[in-house]
């Protein structure tokens, strides 16, 4: 299936092909957990992820070993994806920024990101 995503402001568009998701992750680290969001299971590689406008105006946000690029839109401050130093371009999607997709409706895993990375 193809999905479509947009951060708030829609500065930020992207798209990317997927099986149906029904199922999503939600991390506890100290950042997830401020973010609180609900993001996909898996990772996008590059064939099967677009940024369809507005690259120019991501800006990252990198915290401690800074192996994770958090992207965030300089205007909205939605974070709409992220990806990581060590796999660039390999990006997991904040599944609120997808069209057609109701997060609260998806199997939600828990990630014990705090205790694990
Ligand atoms: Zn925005």
């Amino acid at each position: 299936m193809k999905y479509k995503g947009s951060c708030h402001c829609e500065a930020i568009q992207f798209e990317f092909e997927s099986e149906e998701i029904n199922t999503a992750l939600q991390c506890n680290c100290s950042i997830c957990i401020r973010k609180n969001a609900i993001m996909s299971k898996q990772t996008f590689a590059p064939s099967e992820f677009q940024v369809l406008k507005g690259y120019e105006n991501l800006s990252t946000y990198h915290w401690g070993d800074h192996d994770v690029n958090h992207y965030f839109c300089k205007t909205c401050g939605i974070y709409p994806f992220h990806d990581t130093s060590y796999e660039p371009g390999k990006y997991r999607v904040n599944l609120g920024c997808v069209s057609n997709l109701e997060p609260g409706e998806l199997n939600i895993v828990s990630f014990d990101g705090r205790n694990e990375l």
